[in-house]
C-alpha cells in the first residue's frame, strides 16, 4: 500500500448519503503535487445542488443519529481511530503528497489529528445534563443536553487530517449530521477519511463530503437554510468575517478557528538553548503554514544576536525538497501565491533595513519552495510582523522591557497562539495573565493537543476545539423546570 491506495476509484468522487459519485454534470478540478506542480488527482468538483443533496442527506439522517446510543456513536470513532492508526503510513504520505509536508511531520499530523477521535469516543458517553433546586425552593432545575444539528464544516488546506477530525470528531460524539467542504487544494485525505469512517460502521448521510472550487456558493447556499444549524470554519479571518455575516440569516451557531500573529517572545533569564529548540518547532512546523505559527520573535535587546545566530545555524542546516524525500526537513508551500507573497514580505522587510543572516530567497526549478530565512532588525512595524508569514521566515525583533514586550504582543487584532521563553516564574504567572491570546505556549513551541482547548480571542475567533470544550460546540442545553 501507499499513500493514493487509500482511496479507491470512486473516492475521487462526492460522498453523500453513504455512496460515492460524480458531481454533478461531471465536474472536476484538479489537486496538484506542491513540489513539482504535476497533476496529482483529478477530484468531483460539487455544485450547489450537490451541495444541497448533501445537506438533504444529512438532515435525513439526523434524528435517527441523535438516537443512537452514545456508547455506538463513540465505538465507531474508537474503531475509525484503530483503523487510522494501523493505516498511519499511508495516510501520512497521501497527506505528504498532496500538501507537501515531509513524511515525520505526516506522520506527527497522522498522531495528533487520529487523537481527536480518540478523545472525543471517550466523551461521547460524558455528556450529562444538572438536576438542582431553584434557590425558592420548590421547583427543581434539570438540563437536557441536545446535539445541535446538522452542520457545515469548512475547512483549510494546512491540516488536512487534523481539520478535519476536530470537527468530525465531536459531532459524531454529539450526535450531529454534517457536510464537509474540504479545501480544493487537499481534499484527498477527507476522502480516505470519508471510507475509513463507513469502514468503521458510521451510518449513510451522517457524513458527507463535498469537495469544490465553488466555496462560497456552497456556504452561501447551505447557510440560507435554516435547516443547517451550526458552521465551524477553519481558515483565514477574511473568510470567517463573511461567514459570521453570512450567518445572520438563519442564525446558525458558528465556531470560528481564524488568523494568527503568534509572538514568540525570549526573556533575558531564558535558557537559549531551549528556546532556540522550541523556535525551531513553532516556526518549522508544517514549513511554518500554520495558524499556530511562530509569526514574530520577540528577543530581549541583551540576548538578541546570540538568539539569532543559534536560529540561523539551525536553520540553515535544514534540508527543503520535496516531503517524501528521506530526509527532508522543509517541504514546498502550498501554491505558488503563497511563495510570492512571502517573498513581498521579505523583500519590503530588507528594503528597510532588515539583515538577512541566512536564507532570504526561493530556491530556483520546479516547485512552490522557499529557503529557511532568519531575518534581524526588523522594524517593529513591518508588514512580516503584522501580516501571517505562513512560511519559513523568522523576524526577530528587540525589546528593553517586560512592560514592552506584551504591549507589541498584544499590539495585533489577533489572539491566537503565543510563546514565552523565560525561567521565572513569578514573569510567567504575569505574562500568562497578559498576553490577550487563547493560547499560551510557556517554555515549549508546541502547543496542540487533542485534550486541550485550541480556539483564539479577537480577529483569531471564537469557539474551542478539543478537550472537555470542543463537544459544547455541538450541543444545545434545554431547561426544564419541573415543580414538585
Ligand atoms: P487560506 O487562505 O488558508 O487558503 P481560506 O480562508 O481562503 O484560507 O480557505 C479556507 C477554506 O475556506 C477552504 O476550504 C476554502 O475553500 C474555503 N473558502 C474560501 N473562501 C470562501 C468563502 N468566500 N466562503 C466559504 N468558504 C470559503
Amino acid at each position: 500500500m501507499s499513500g493514493l491506495d487509500l482511496l479507491r476509484a470512486e473516492q475521487y468522487g462526492l460522498f453523500i448519503d453513504g455512496t460515492w459519485r460524480p458531481a454533478e454534470g461531471g465536474a472536476q478540478f484538479d489537486v496538484l503535487d506542491p513540489a513539482d506542480e504535476s497533476v496529482l488527482a483529478k477530484v468531483a468538483d460539487a455544485s450547489v445542488k450537490d451541495a444541497q443533496d448533501a445537506l438533504d442527506a444529512a438532515v435525513a439522517a439526523q434524528d435517527s443519529w441523535a438516537a443512537t446510543p452514545p456508547r455506538e456513536r463513540g465505538e465507531i470513532l474508537r474503531r475509525a481511530f484503530e483503523l487510522i492508526n494501523a493505516r498511519a503510513d499511508d495516510f501520512a504520505e497521501l497527506m505528504s503528497l498532496e500538501m507537501g509536508k515531509p513524511i515525520a511531520e505526516a506522520k506527527g499530523e497522522v498522531t495528533y489529528g487520529n487523537e481527536f477521535f480518540r478523545w472525543f469516543s471517550e466523551e461521547a458517553v460524558r455528556v450529562h445534563g444538572r438536576w438542582m433546586q431553584a434557590p425558592a425552593g420548590g421547583s427543581r432545575l434539570l438540563t437536557i443536553r441536545k446535539p445541535v444539528g446538522p452542520c457545515l464544516f469548512i475547512t483549510p488546506w494546512n491540516f488536512p487530517l487534523a481539520m478535519g477530525t476536530r470537527k468530525i470528531g465531536p459531532a459524531i460524539a454529539a450526535g450531529c449530521t454534517m457536510v464537509v467542504k474540504p479545501a480544493e487544494l487537499t481534499p484527498l485525505t477527507m476522502l480516505a477519511l470519508a471510507g475509513v469512517l463507513t469502514e468503521a460502521g458510521l451510518p449513510a448521510g451522517v457524513l458527507n463530503i463535498v469537495p469544490s472550487t465553488h466555496a462560497s456558493d456552497i456556504s452561501q447556499a447551505l447557510m440560507d437554510d435554516s435547516r443547517l444549524r451550526k458552521v465551524s470554519f477553519t481558515g483565514s479571518t477574511a473568510v470567517g468575517r463573511v461567514l459570521v455575516g453570512q450567518s445572520a440569516g438563519q442564525l446558525q451557531r458558528m465556531s470560528m478557528e481564524l488568523g494568527g500573529n503568534a509572538p514568540f517572545i525570549v526573556f533575558e533569564d531564558a535558557d537559549l538553548d531551549a528556546a532556540v529548540e522550541g523556535a525551531m518547532v513553532a516556526k518549522m512546523r508544517n514549513m511554518g503554514e500554520a495558524c499556530t505559527a511562530a509569526n514574530r520573535f520577540l528577543v530581549h535587546a541583551d540576548v538578541a544576536d546570540e538568539f539569532a545566530q543559534k536560529l540561523a545555524e539551525r536553520m540553515g542546516k535544514l534540508t527543503v525538497g520535496r516531503g517524501q524525500t528521506p530526509g527532508v526537513d522543509v517541504g514546498p508551500l502550498i501554491e505558488e501565491k503563497a511563495v510570492k507573497s512571502v517573498t513581498q514580505l521579505v523583500d519590503d522587510a530588507v528594503s528597510a533595513g532588515a539583515k538577512v543572516i541566512t536564507g532570504g530567497s526561493a530556491p530556483d526549478g520546479p516547485g512552490f519552495f522557499y529557503n529557511p530565512t532568519v531575518l534581524l532588525d526588523v522594524k517593529p512595524d513591518a508588514p512580516i510582523v503584522s501580516q501571517e508569514i505562513f512560511g519559513p521566515v523568522a523576524p526577530i525583533t528587540t525589546f528593553a522591557s517586560e512592560e514592552e514586550a506584551v504591549r507589541r504582543a498584544n499590539a495585533t487584532e489577533y489572539g491566537l497562539a503565543s510563546y514565552v521563553y523565560t525561567n521565572d516564574l513569578t514573569r510567567t504567572i504575569r505574562m500568562a495573565e497578559a498576553l490577550e491570546y487563547g493560547m499560551v505556549g510557556v517554555n515549549t513551541g508546541l502547543l496542540s493537543n487533542a485534550a486541550a482547548p485550541f480556539g483564539g480571542v479577537k480577529a483569531s475567533g471564537f469557539g474551542r476545539e478539543g478537550s472537555f470544550e470542543g463537544i459544547d460546540e455541538y450541543l444545545d442545553t434545554t431547561y426544564v423546570n419541573l415543580p414538585v
